[in-house]
């Protein structure tokens, strides 16, 4: 029989309508790199999104679940466009800035976006790809910037301001069905060509809850969380909604993501909480060691997007901020896993360990992990294989089924609708997740796996390291070696004979790497993480200077 409960959709209006009722006082605050940073209530960004969906279906005509698309850094507008756009049953679509321009505008063609809201900081990255963007029709622009960069260019040029001015605060927003799509991000093409993963207003509703527990990031309304992570990759993880939930006050720094104004806002700002992937954390760590400030008010830093070192992890905790690892992909919205230490563990020697893990499964994330021929392996802590997940945030197919040549459904999806997510672990007895490698940067030595993140983090930990990555290349005798690429401190005055001495201490003799070069910075995707397809590229072409040691 059936339930005797209400049936109410959970959609992304529901959450505009509560926080900015319930937590109107609640704030976005974003940084304008001037004496005073910018302030908008939660009950503003209320009215200020009834205003956006008016203006877009009034003066734009945009209709039905025609795609918006944003080209814009965290701020308070970008808030606004989070909840408009959905909310009036239009397709949220947020662009990565930092992809290369090709891939730019082949997912704007992708996606058949019509309008775009740009920050008129991003303009020089927006006009020169304007005639390759065919469908756009229309320019929406808020912030400064330069506007004669679109002279002459074939689309309706407006004023976010403008077209915002004078239209009604309050909207009508239609009944939506909890299932339809309410935004869409595409995955950052670390390992190929770009995918659309399509949310649904219910999976943001249940992710954005499950972001809030106490178990996940756990923010009250006594908050203020500092996001770092952009808006335009997996909805800044989730944060934009679950805070608006919660009332929990957002610091957005717009364009300012060097270490030195993320440090100036932290001290005037003084965010509780602070997310975003490690390198940025490393930058912060080396600015605060040249110009050291007040960063205490930071109780919990959410880091995640690839694995944290435990240097890092360390390194917080001096500062009085409890690093929180968590693992996800575009595809999963993204939080997949938490590493909150089980409570028997705390206060014992074995609570860094189960934190530098990428943490447990939280309740709507089911995981199982497969063996290279294809059976189910054990929770067992030891047994290595490929990551499957399921749930209801969890991606079970792309936009338009497809994208790029190369791309095969059955390598993203099992038959029996599982993630496939091409990260390779072992998960303990207890559901704790520990991920080895990427499956594509997995190092296949004479039959033997060897981890590349182990050596990374064992480089990186040797207090003259600044950054290292480690990536499999060909080898006569054993197949594949790993070759160690090291970016050294200032004034470090360690050699490689020294490097590998250091890392026997930790790592097993035989997955010791043989190939060295020093680097001076180890190449990154769009989103900040290490590219090791560029690292492979450039030792097959000979780019690299290469020390072997016996
Ligand atoms: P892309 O796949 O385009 O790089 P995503 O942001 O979706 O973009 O990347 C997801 C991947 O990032 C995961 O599959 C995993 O390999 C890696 N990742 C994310 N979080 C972590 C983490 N905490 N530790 C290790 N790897 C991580």
């Amino acid at each position: 029989m059936l339930s005797t409960m209400q049936d109410v959709p959970l959609t992304v209006t529901r959450i505009l309508q509560h926080g900015s009722k319930i937590h109107g006082t609640s704030q976005v605050t974003t940084w304008t790199g001037e004496a005073e940073p910018h302030r908008r209530s939660f009950a503003e960004i209320g009215e200020r999104a009834a205003q956006l969906a008016h203006a877009l279906r009034d003066d734009l005509g945009v209709d039905g679940d025609e795609r918006v698309a944003t080209l814009m850094w965290n701020n308070a507008e970008h808030v606004e466009a989070y909840f408009a756009i959905p909310s009036m049953g239009a397709v949220l679509h947020t662009l990565n800035l930092r992809l290369p321009p090709e891939q730019l505008a082949w997912i704007v063609n992708h996606a058949a976006d019509r309008v775009v809201l740009v920050n008129g900081s991003l303009l020089p990255l927006l006009a020169p790809l304007l005639p390759h963007l065919a469908p756009i029709e229309h320019v929406v622009i808020s912030g400064p910037g330069d506007r004669s960069l679109l002279d002459g260019a074939s689309v309706q040029v407006h004023e976010y301001e403008e077209l915002l001015a004078g239209k009604p605060t309050t909207y009508a927003w239609p009944e939506l069905d909890e299932r339809q799509a309410a935004a869409m991000c595409y995955t950052s093409g670390t390992t190929g060509d770009p995918k659309g993963v399509v949310y649904s207003h219910r999976s943001i509703y249940l992710h954005s809850m499950q972001v809030n527990m106490a178990q996940s990031m756990g923010l009250t309304d006594q908050d203020t969380s500092l996001i770092v992570v952009p808006q335009f990759h997996v909805n800044a993880w989730g944060l934009p909604h679950g805070v608006f939930m919660t009332g929990v006050n957002m610091l957005m720094p717009d364009r300012f993501l060097q270490p030195a104004p993320l440090a100036e806002m932290i001290e005037r700002e003084q965010p509780t909480h602070a997310a975003a992937v490690p390198t940025i954390w490393q930058g912060l760590l080396g600015e605060l060691q040249q110009n050291p400030r007040d960063i205490s008010c930071m109780k919990q830093v959410t880091i995640g997007g690839s694995a944290c070192p435990p240097a890092l992890m360390e390194a917080f905790d001096k500062l009085g901020a409890t690093v929180c690892h968590a693992w996800g992909m575009t595809e999963t919205s993204p939080l997949g896993t938490v590493a909150r230490p089980p409570a028997h563990v705390v206060g014992t020697e074995e609570e860094m360990a189960y934190r530098l893990t990428q943490g447990r499964f939280p309740a709507g994330v089911e995981a199982r992990l497969v063996g290279p021929g294809g059976e189910h392996l054990p929770w067992d802590g030891q047994s290595a294989g490929e990551l499957e997940v399921r749930g209801p945030w969890i991606a079970g197919s792309y936009y338009g089924g497809a994208a790029g040549e190369n791309f095969k459904p059955e390598d993203k999806f099992s038959e029996d609708g599982w993630l496939k997510t091409g990260d390779v672990g072992v998960i303990s007895a207890d559901g704790f997740l520990t991920l080895t490698d990427r499956a594509k940067d997995v190092i296949k030595s004479g039959g033997e796996w060897i981890s590349s993140v182990e050596l990374e983090n064992a480089l990186m930990s040797h207090p003259e390291v600044a950054e290292a990555a480690v990536v499999a290349v060909p080898d006569k005798k054993w197949g594949e070696r790993p070759l160690a690429t090291v970016v050294l401190k200032e004034g470090a005055s360690t050699d490689f004979v020294q490097l590998k001495e250091f890392l026997a201490t930790k790592i097993a003799k035989w997955q010791l790497p043989e190939r060295w070069s020093i680097v001076e910075a180890v190449p990154k995707t769009s989103v900040g993480k290490f590219d090791k397809k560029v690292i492979r590229r450039q030792y097959a072409d000979g780019d690299l200077d290469i020390t072997e040691l016996a």
